[in-house]
């Protein structure tokens, strides 16, 4: 069965799960997705008056379209192998994505306001 892997449990993580699973029809396809929180941040929510609210679990959109999460942090690819590194165990991929975002990151010397 043919595996598709992706790391990253927010909105580029889980909308290519969610198109994985549209695309696999019949076909027999595995789909992880990889990522260690139990729930997506909506981050442009985040200014609202409650942003604790502005998450989903992972769980309620994953599993009603057949896509196992792991809650793990990957840590090693190897596109030789074909296999990721997550929390110490290996996980064989055909195909991976890899959507694991990005940090702010502060410009050398820029002082915090
Ligand atoms: C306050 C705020 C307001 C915003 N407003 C808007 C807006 O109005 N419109 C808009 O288009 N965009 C907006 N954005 C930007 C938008 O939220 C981001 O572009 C979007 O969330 C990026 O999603 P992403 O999936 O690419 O990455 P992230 O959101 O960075 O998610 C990365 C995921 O990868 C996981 N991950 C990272 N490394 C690993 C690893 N090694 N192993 C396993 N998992 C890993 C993380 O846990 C996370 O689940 C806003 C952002 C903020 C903060």
């Amino acid at each position: 069965m043919a595996h598709v892997v992706i790391i990253g449990g927010d909105f580029a993580g889980v909308w290519s799960a969610a198109g994985a699973a549209l695309a696999r029809g019949d076909a027999d396809l595995r789909i992880t997705l990889i990522a260690p929180d139990e729930h997506m941040v909506l981050r442009p929510r985040l200014y609202e008056p409650e942003p604790d609210l502005a998450k989903v679990e992972l769980g309620r959109i994953l599993e009603p379209i057949g896509i196992e999460h792991r809650r793990a942090w990957m840590s090693t690819i190897d596109t030789v192998r074909r296999v990721v590194v997550a929390d110490g165990e290996e996980i064989g991929y055909d195909r991976l994505v890899l959507a694991a975002g990005s940090k702010a990151r502060r410009a050398p010397g820029s002082a915090r306001r």
